[in-house]
């Protein structure tokens, strides 16, 4: 029978899935022998059952009974007890940590007669009536969902009337009142009284903390996050200790190395005397590690001792919460810590020269994503007003307009405003404002504030703790000396040195774009001066060539003309993978594509082609040249005829007014008439691809003709031109061979007529369903397939693309149909299942052929991760994804 309680001393960090992230590392820390309080998780199952039947399961009950008996007896104390209570804290964790997103009650168990016990068994009736009234505080809020304010009211209240600043100046006797005025409230605003059985109070939270799982806000944060809503938390049940009794316990939070920079050892925030989110929170100052030391020599030399560990246990930066209770350190949490993109590749390779992992691990310690975030730019040089230089938090650079709350940050960013958010602090409700601000400013807070946390697991720019700004959320106005920044007023933020200035900055290419473009001794020579600019290139480098060197994919680039083919082949781009034609047919020879569809008689149809030949084999020339030496696919010509013609209503319109002035317009109404016999209902299903190729011959010919001519102007000058023809939208082997047998005449009379061996791969795209399922035969007259799973993800789905996402997209995603767009992110069940069988069959068919993806998932990550799976040759995409796919293509192999 499966259980759903499991001891801390039972689990371990594999077991993510069942005990969260933060139970199963907890169990890692007691099998290491850290000093962990001792408890039990409830596991997401557990949460799964609750959410689907609205009731605890009857076995999770009894399970919680037998672990509670074991802690009970472990500690000699009983949960609630009047003497010498045991205590618990009752935490969420789910596999992926949600920094903020579910809640935790602190000191359950507490009630009027165990408050009494805990005095005594302290010595001190002051904390234990601190302990209570956060115990009704928190339960009241987070449990009984009782407005916040209220209890936070109601301290200000007491502290008024007793003419005092701080909590620590309420007296034992103060927080006994404020326990019955707290208890009142709970009275007044759930109608009930708050609990006294220790275990109702366990079983209320354990089933409010699986609720909150379901809200708003933390669904909005797993959508962003891609996190499934099927998951469910865990539930942490841990015995209490006491960073609140007096000034030699304490509460803090730690990172094994700076996230920054990867020094060991001296990164974190300390608080003396306080519990829970106190650290956090931003409310009280907070000490750095270095005066934790001269305070609590011995707890601060364990705490050394236990980041170690963690740090050769996991063979990673770990975060850390830990408390002091007068003097001894207990381990409260720990995980990999979350950190900037730069830091992620430093880190890595610091690690490797530790030698605590090798360059395969370091590979997959970074991601595509933080990749990307590096070619990011960064403030140029320039001379606008310093207004404070601030704590920061998360690196870029953001420039945008000044709001002070979220919905109008949202409205702002919905029309397109970049927005800076400026608040005291943050908080979970903060998040839609976050997610639509380029940057957020705290005033108060510093590193690990909530701010921080998020902000940085977002790659948005941030920075915290800018004390010298005073914040009027009312006004809507911020100062900083004597000067006012109203809402609506430009700023710019450097979230790596937190600097803040008024006005808009300008911004630079980001160092690592240097070095892709000018290779590494060029951009070292450039970054001497600053060593974290250096380590981070060389990083970026180490990493990245070690990708080259184990991938097996190999990347292309889409490219249209040869500054993109340029542009790609500096990012490292192994070939072109897809060349679109269509815009070669726009602007001025438009009036030649016009020709060719009105045209009566085919000795004009014929002239107008003539005449597009030389035009075509210049763009092709320019591309050959630009990606000497290497493969480049050009796509024969795709879209509906009729995008080359005038829009229909325009013309009707024109048409019509000429008539009526008197004044007709012989070409206008032939142009009409062929507009009018061309339109089509559904164009992207119409009259496209290789079916206007077999209807318009010439149209094909006169592509491969200006190809093939390119090619041999190529070889004349001494190039190693590798052209190929791709074949679009083709769904039946008969109209490749149509297609491939014209285009092959063509090649073999170019190259005979000129006296130069040429051979021009014909290959098929694959984005029809039917393609793709009869790959087998398709393949028998291709050289190679290239999966275009835009156009297969539209067929396969039946969405349109370029109406889905305003049409519905985001009502799917809120219902959870979706949960990432399937034109992002590639979708592996059913539009990855055709081009899988693709693959099978046509190497069935012909074992030699080459396969690749070109379109917006070949520079997915998780698309391309997949792509590797099923045995692709190559993966194809945007020149300024290269990089990502490179990285990418790397961390699949390994
Ligand atoms: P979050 O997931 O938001 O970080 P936690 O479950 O870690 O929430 O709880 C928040 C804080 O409560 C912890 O950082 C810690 O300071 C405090 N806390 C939790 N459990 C205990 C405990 N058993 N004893 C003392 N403090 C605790
Ligand atoms: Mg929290
Ligand atoms: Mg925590």
């Amino acid at each position: 029978m499966s259980r759903y309680v499991y001891d801390f001393s039972e689990g371990n960090k594999d077991l993510k899935d069942l005990l969260g992230g933060k139970g199963a590392n907890l169990a890692e820390m007691t099998r290491l022998g850290l000093p962990v309080p001792p408890g039990f998780t409830i596991t997401t199952e557990a949460c799964r059952s609750y959410l689907s039947t609205g009731l605890l399961p009857p076995e999770l009950r009894v399970e919680v009974t037998m672990a509670l008996r074991r802690l009970e007896d472990t500690l000699g104390r009983s949960l609630g007890d009047f003497h010498e209570p045991l205590l618990v804290s009752v935490r969420s964790g789910a596999k992926f940590s949600m920094p903020g997103m579910m809640e935790t009650v602190l000191n359950i168990g507490l009630n009027d007669a165990s408050v009494q016990g805990l005095a005594e068994f302290s010595g001190d009736p002051r904390f234990a009536w601190d302990s209570y009234r956060r115990l009704v505080q928190m339960f009241g809020k987070t449990v009984l969902g009782i407005d916040g304010d209220l209890f936070a009211q109601a301290l200000d209240d007491l502290k008024t009337a007793r003419g005092v600043v701080s909590d620590v100046d309420l007296t034992a006797e103060d927080l006994e009142q404020l326990v019955d005025t707290f208890k009142a409230i709970v009275r007044d605003h759930s109608g009930r009284d708050f609990p006294q059985h220790p275990r109702e109070q366990l079983d209320l939270t354990i089933a409010a903390i699986f609720t909150s799982w379901n809200t708003d806000r933390a669904r909005l944060y797993r959508r962003r996050e891609r996190i499934p809503d099927d998951l469910g938390t865990a539930v942490t049940v841990m015995s209490m200790v006491f960073g609140n009794l007096g000034d030699t316990s304490g509460t803090g939070v730690c990172f094994t190395r700076d996230p920054s920079t990867g020094v060991v050892g001296t990164y974190g925030d300390y608080l003396v005397n306080a519990q829970g989110e106190d650290v956090v929170s931003g409310i009280r100052n907070t000490l750095s590690l270095q005066d934790f030391a001269e305070l609590d020599h011995a707890a601060h030399n364990e705490l050394q001792v236990a980041m170690r560990r963690l740090e050769t246990h996991y063979r990673d930066l770990c975060d850390i919460e830990f408390t002091v209770e007068r003097g001894k350190l207990w381990m409260l949490q720990t995980r990999v810590g979350k950190r900037t993109a730069a830091a992620a590749f430093r880190i890595a390779i610091q690690l490797v020269d530790e030698n605590l992992i090798t360059m395969d691990e370091a590979l997959s310690r970074v991601s595509g994503a933080q990749l990307d975030k590096l070619l990011f730019p960064q403030f140029g040089p320039h001379s606008n007003e310093l207004l404070t230089t601030a704590m920061p938090a998360s690196p870029g650079a953001a420039v945008g307009s000044v709001v002070f709350d979220s919905p109008t940050a949202e409205a702002w960013a919905a029309e397109g405003k970049d927005v800076i958010l400026v608040r005291r602090e943050t908080n979970p409700d903060d998040l839609s404002g976050m997610i639509a601000a380029v940057g957020v400013i705290t005033s108060r807070g510093g590193k690990t504030s909530h701010a921080a946390v998020v902000a940085r697991g977002m790659g948005l720019t941030c920075v915290v703790g800018a004390h010298e700004v005073s914040v009027d959320p009312v006004a809507r106005t911020f100062t900083v000396g004597d000067r006012t920044v109203h809402e609506g007023d430009r700023i710019a933020i450097d979230g790596g040195t937190g600097e803040m200035f008024l006005g808009d900055v300008p911004v630079d290419a980001s160092p690592v774009v240097r070095y892709l473009r000018d290779g590494l001794e060029a951009t070292l020579e450039t970054t001497k001066d600053d060593q974290d600019v250096t380590d981070l290139v060389k990083a970026v480098h180490l990493v990245l060539t070690h990708a080259d060197e184990v991938r097996r994919l190999h990347v292309h680039a889409n490219a249209d003309t040869p500054e993109d083919a340029h542009r790609a082949r500096s990012l490292g781009a192994e070939g072109i993978g897809l060349c679109r034609t269509e815009h070669m047919f726009l602007g001025e020879r438009r009036v030649l594509i016009e020709r060719i569809v009105l045209a009566d008689e085919d000795a004009e149809r014929q002239a107008a082609m003539d005449a597009l030949v030389p035009l075509q084999r210049t763009d092709f020339l320019g591309l050959l040249t630009e990606m000497d030496g290497l493969p480049c696919t050009i796509r024969l010509i795709d879209p509906p005829l009729h995008e080359f013609l005038p829009d229909y209503t325009d013309l009707a319109v024109k048409v019509a007014l000429a008539e009526a002035a008197g004044t007709p317009n012989a070409h206008d109404v032939t142009v009409l008439a062929a507009v009018a016999r061309m339109h089509e209902s559904n164009p992207m299903l119409g009259l496209r691809g290789v079916r206007l190729g077999l209807l318009l011959p010439g149209l094909f010919a006169l592509q491969v003709r200006a190809l093939a001519e390119a090619a041999v102007e190529r070889i004349k000058a001494g190039g190693d031109p590798h052209p190929e023809i791709m074949v679009p939208l083709v769904a039946s082997v008969m109209e490749l061979h149509l297609v491939r047998d014209q285009a092959e005449a063509i090649v073999a009379e170019v190259a005979e007529r000129e006296g130069v061996t040429l051979r021009i791969p014909v290959g098929a795209m694959i984005e029809l369903p039917r393609a793709a399922l009869t790959a087998g035969r398709i393949a028998t007259a291709a050289d190679f397939f290239s999966f275009g799973t835009n156009d297969l993800t539209q067929t396969t789905w039946g969405f349109s693309r370029d109406d889905v996402e305003a049409a519905f997209f985001s009502t799917y995603r809120a219902n959870g149909v979706l949960t990432v767009s399937p034109f992002e992110t590639i979708d592996a069940l059913g539009v990855g299942e055709l081009v899988r069988i693709g693959v099978e069959q046509a190497r069935s068919t012909r074992p030699d052929i080459t396969l690749g993806v070109c379109g917006e998932h070949g520079g997915d990550p998780e698309s391309i991760a997949f792509f590797h799976r099923v045995g692709l040759d190559y993966i194809s995409c945007s020149p300024f994804r290269v990089p990502v796919a490179r990285l990418e293509a790397g961390r699949a192999a390994v």
